[in-house]
């Protein structure tokens, strides 16, 4: 692979995650597809609703908002790279980050030990439907006592495509990568499922990255592989495993099921507010529309679900695979915050570590 691939499928990757953050947020909290569809037409959300703002946000409406699940990941990127450079461990300076973030989402001073360029940003900072587990655990970090709860809400595995790049364009191991991202979700989310799920997250996005000409049969290989990683690396039989495979497995068998994507989504999987489902919804998104972008976004979105954080999934999938020249043009040019995303996943992609620290 040359480097401008590698550099196209990095970016993709990034970008693809808030395309899908950006076009499901004005439906994350609408209950079923049919409510969707009754708002906006038979094949559902389709395109950016530009017109959508959360109540709060103050900001113009010429481009399709993201949600928290962006915010955060940029933040993560903040800490990542942040260590790399000032060879720090990683996993605790991702910490500072979203204590940054979550500093400005409440409105307290947080003192962290390096100069936050996100903190600067005011669509970064806005309140967009931010999950009450990052809150709740970061007012806990911030207050100096350690989170204790058995959360598996998605608000881990949304946020840690960034290790997956990073490691794909470091040579991390496979091993390395998940159990990175297993801790930084563990930061706020402490149930398995979550660890698990983010670590796998991360790791498809690496070997997505890595891997070229990607169908659909390489693509579950890629999946297979990764669920194997995980368990390597927390062990076969450790509480909750057994459910993360099933749950991987199911989403790997719907891939020919004759019903239309929507009902596959609400019948089998479910609503994507928990980790192990919002992974498994974005698998079978990127599966069923390996080829096509837009598409598979529109299958990560249209359901009853937390689609902006299915999508957003899906779409740090689906980038990866099909690289950022793959994305529709009106889904780059509309999209708030494009310029900076870009710009941060080319950092990930060429930030030079001087050793390793996890
Ligand atoms: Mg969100």
């Amino acid at each position: 692979m040359t480097t401008e691939q590698l550099k196209d499928k990095c970016r993709g990757s990034l970008v693809g995650g808030a395309v899908g953050d950006a076009l499901g947020y004005p439906v994350e909290f609408i209950d079923s597809f049919n409510e969707i569809r009754t708002k906006y037409g038979e094949n559902g959300l389709t395109e950016y609703d530009i017109s959508y703002t959360w109540p709060d946000t103050d900001v113009s409406n010429r481009y399709a908002l993201v949600s928290d699940d962006t915010q955060m990941t940029l933040y993560t990127a903040e800490g990542l790279l942040e260590a790399i450079r000032k060879d720090k461990p990683i996993v605790p300076m991702i910490c500072n980050a979203y204590l940054v973030w979550f500093g400005n989402q409440v409105g307290k001073k947080v003192k962290v030990s390096y100069k936050s360029t996100m903190s600067q940003i005011k669509r970064l900072n806005q309140r967009r439907a931010p999950g009450n587990t990052c809150l709740t655990s970061l007012f806990s970090i911030y207050s100096g006592k350690e989170p204790v709860n058995s959360s598996k809400g998605c608000g881990g595995v949304m946020r840690v495509a960034p290790i997956g790049i990073y490691g794909a364009s470091h040579d991390w191991t496979l091993e390395e990568t998940v159990r990175i991202a297993g801790e930084v979700a563990e930061i706020t989310h402490q149930h398995p499922l979550s660890t698990y799920s983010s670590g796998a997250l991360a790791v498809i996005v690496q070997q997505c990255i890595t891997a070229e000409n990607i169908d659909s049969k390489s693509f579950k290989d890629i999946i297979n592989k990764s669920v194997d990683v995980v368990a390597n690396v927390y062990g076969e039989h450790v509480p909750a495993m057994e459910n993360f495979r099933q749950i991987i497995i199911k989403a790997l068998e719907l891939e020919h099921n004759q019903l239309l994507d929507w009902k596959i989504i609400e019948n089998n999987i479910g609503g994507g507010w928990v980790a192990e489902e919002t992974l498994a919804i974005a698998i079978l998104s990127v599966l069923r529309h390996i080829d096509d972008f837009k598409d598979c976004l529109i299958c990560a979105v249209n359901h009853g679900g937390d689609s902006d954080s299915t999508a957003a999934v899906a779409g740090n999938i689906i980038g990866a695979i099909l690289g950022y020249n793959a994305i529709p043009e009106r889904y780059k040019t509309n999209l708030e915050l494009h310029d900076l995303i870009v710009s941060v996943a080319d950092d990930i992609t060429t930030m030079m570590p001087t050793s390793i620290h996890t």
